[in-house]
């Protein structure tokens, strides 16, 4: 069965071909790094415009890759939700016209749940026995959830503020390293000493949440000069423009920092895997490409832990593709009409329709 996937949610316009939801191929991702890389930011309008730009050329790559014909696909999956309203719909409407004019099924899926899929994707793959402890970290997501079926997940808690990733942009954006933060700051942060700075790891023995905003705080009063003049004149993103305090080591407080974000999520996952009987633990987005954070989840629990391949950790369209063979071999087809999902929460039900 060959599943078209199709992503845009943020500043990836992706598509790829899966091959009955576990081998790819063919997998194009066109990154928007170099354009948002001068905001410090994925800026949404440039966003949607060059998801518009990029989205023909890339899906058609993607099934030219696939040695195969339009015909041979058997459905198109893309990304409904959750993401930038602006980008999604370009992916949206150009599945939606895929699925018109050829008459293949449509399946909207969760940008979430094709996160979780890209672990499927990863050779050679072994169907787990469920409960799964799957903790999705990336740019906008912070989420622990125990997977007892496919399609199937019971939320266990979440970040009620920052996102892990999002800490990683806006702390690299202090340090005044390229965007993203993420991989900026762990390639620095292997020169630098993590025990420099005593950073807060925040709701520690409390739930299953999890709170970045007050880290991020941390290390900005520990790394900038204080903002002269009057209050009212600093403006909104005064982040931006903080001025890194010149005896301040970014190696250091990198260091530091990244130590005290994988110990808070370690920590979580770990815990949430022992008390609800999970036999493994997963993760995955653009997060677990960290290196630190694969080491100590392996180290600090008894449980397997697989985590994707670096290329599938942040956004693409293979796993969207098998996500989407997941449902489509479960019946699921999503009507032409369906409506763009910025905020998608995963629900409980098997495949539970909004
Ligand atoms: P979401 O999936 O929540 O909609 P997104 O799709 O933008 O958000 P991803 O593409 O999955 O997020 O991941 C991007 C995030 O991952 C960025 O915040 C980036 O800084 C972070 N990231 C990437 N590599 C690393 C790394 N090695 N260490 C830490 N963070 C990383
Ligand atoms: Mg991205
Ligand atoms: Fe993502």
């Amino acid at each position: 069965t060959y599943i078209l996937g199709i992503e845009s949610s943020c500043d990836e316009t992706a598509a790829a071909v899966v091959i009955d939801g576990k081998t790819i191929a063919s997998n194009i991702v066109a990154s928007q790094i170099d354009l948002h890389a001068k905001h410090g930011g994925v800026f949404p309008e440039l966003a949607s415009r060059a998801h518009v730009e990029a989205i023909d050329s890339v899906v058609d790559q993607a099934v030219n890759d696939a040695g195969i014909a339009y015909e041979q696909i058997d459905a198109i999956a893309v990304t409904q939700g959750p993401g930038l309203v602006g980008s999604l719909l370009v992916g949206i409407n150009y599945a939606k016209g895929l699925a018109l004019m050829s008459g293949k099924p449509l399946l909207g899926i969760n940008h979430l749940e094709g996160h979780i899929y890209s672990l499927w994707l990863t050779q050679p793959f072994a169907e787990p026995e469920f409960p799964v402890l799957v903790l999705i970290v990336s740019g906008g997501h912070s989420e622990l959830l125990l997977m007892t079926g496919h399609g199937q997940y019971q939320r266990l808690g979440g970040t009620i503020d920052d996102a892990a990733g999002e800490a990683f942009d806006k702390v690299g954006r202090l340090l005044n390293l390229p965007f993203p933060g993420g991989p900026n700051i762990e390639r620095v942060a292997k020169m630098g000493n993590a025990h420099a700075y005593d950073f807060p790891r925040a709701l520690r023995d409390s739930s299953y949440d999890f709170s970045f905003s007050g880290l991020k705080t941390a290390v900005r009063r520990e790394v900038t000069v204080p903002p002269s003049g009057s209050r009212s004149r600093r403006r909104r993103g005064a982040e931006k423009r903080a001025q890194l305090r010149s005896d301040v080591s970014v190696n250091d407080v990198a260091a530091s920092f990244q130590v005290a974000v994988t110990d808070i999520l370690v920590e979580k996952a770990a815990r949430a895997a022992k008390a609800y009987g999970a036999t493994e633990i997963f993760m995955a987005g653009g997060v677990s490409a960290n290196q630190l954070l694969r080491e100590k989840m392996r180290k600090e629990t008894d449980l397997p832990v697989r985590y994707p391949p670096l290329n599938l950790c942040t956004d693409n369209g293979a796993m969207i593709a098998a996500a989407g063979y997941f449902r489509y071999e479960a019946g699921l087809r999503s009507d032409l009409s369906f409506d763009v999902l910025p905020t998608w929460p995963l629900s409980n039900g098997l495949y539970e329709e909004v």
